[in-house]
């Protein structure tokens, strides 16, 4: 077998991490080749794993199917409200550097975890960091997250009162959509973070935080207007604020979609209407 470059080597041990991770620990090679093994070198440690490579590539996630949130590990019990931020500071602390999918090495800065109050009774959640966040380590800091803000003071709350994260906490190369493998990789995190806060309510802005949590495709408008469920919180699908800048007349839909939330929380219609709030 050819030797491998760093960047395959890598790229491989990562993926093989990840599968370790799920709980898969034998590799299969497609094709004719007899059974053998492969060596597999970290760069940054020089560390050799020998992976012995019996093949069940059945038993590996199927690169474009999507996970549902109820086939991973829920959190049975309560944490206590005290105990809740240094539960997140774990998982943070589990994600360390993280190399498990193709986002590590597509030219992330900084991994984005989520912030705010871990007792939060309402949780938003997007897609993934843009340049803004992958730059400050903050999810929503850029102009859709000045319209989250105003979305957020326009319910009667602080931003500091919530908890807001996203479905990927890498930067995706050119903005664009995560692909379901780096998706439904790192929302295993996402899914803790959600077991720890338990909030009441989560807010899923636009479909790729829909569909990560739902575990399913549909689309935004089946899916806007009434609660489902997602780990145990009752979850709300709205737009994207980013899709709200650039079609600003859906913001009245959205606020309607925010208003359900609200009622549910018992939280007071704001004083000014939202569309005076940017
Ligand atoms: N868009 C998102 O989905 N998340 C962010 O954190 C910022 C922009």
């Amino acid at each position: 077998m050819p030797p491998l470059d760093p960047e395959q080597h890598q790229a491989i041990a990562a993926r093989v991490r990840y599968y370790r991770d799920l709980g898969v620990f034998d590799f299969y090679r497609r094709g004719d080749a007899a059974p053998s093994e492969i060596t597999l070198e970290s760069a940054s440690e020089r560390e050799a794993e020998t992976v012995a490579v019996p093949v069940a590539e059945e038993a590996m996630p199927k690169k474009h199917s999507i996970a549902h949130p109820k086939d991973l590990f829920v959190a049975e019990s309560l944490i206590a409200p005290e105990r809740r931020e240094s539960a997140l500071k774990a998982i943070r602390e589990e994600i360390g550097d993280c190399k498990r999918c193709p986002l590590a090495f597509a030219g992330r800065h900084t991994i984005v975890f989520g912030e705010g109050d871990p007792n939060a009774r309402l949780m938003f959640v997007g897609e993934g960091p843009g340049a803004d966040e992958d730059m400050q380590g903050r999810p929503f800091v850029g102009r859709a997250g000045q319209l989250l803000n105003n979305m957020i003071h326009a319910m009667g709350l602080q931003r500091e009162q919530v908890y807001i994260a996203n479905i990927v906490k890498c930067r995706p190369p050119q903005n664009r959509t995560p692909e379901p493998v780096e998706a439904n990789t790192c929302s295993q995190f996402l899914f803790q973070q959600i077991d720890v806060i338990r909030p009441e309510i989560l807010v899923a802005l636009g479909s790729t935080a829909a569909t990560y949590l739902l575990g399913g495709k549909a689309s935004l408008s089946s899916l806007r207007g009434r609660f489902h469920e997602a780990r145990g919180s009752k979850l709300i699908v709205t737009y994207h604020p980013a899709y709200l800048l650039r079609d600003p007349r859906q913001k009245k839909e959205a606020w309607a979609d925010l208003q359900i939330a609200m009622k549910e929380l018992g939280l007071k219609a704001p004083k000014r209407p939202p569309e005076q709030q940017g």
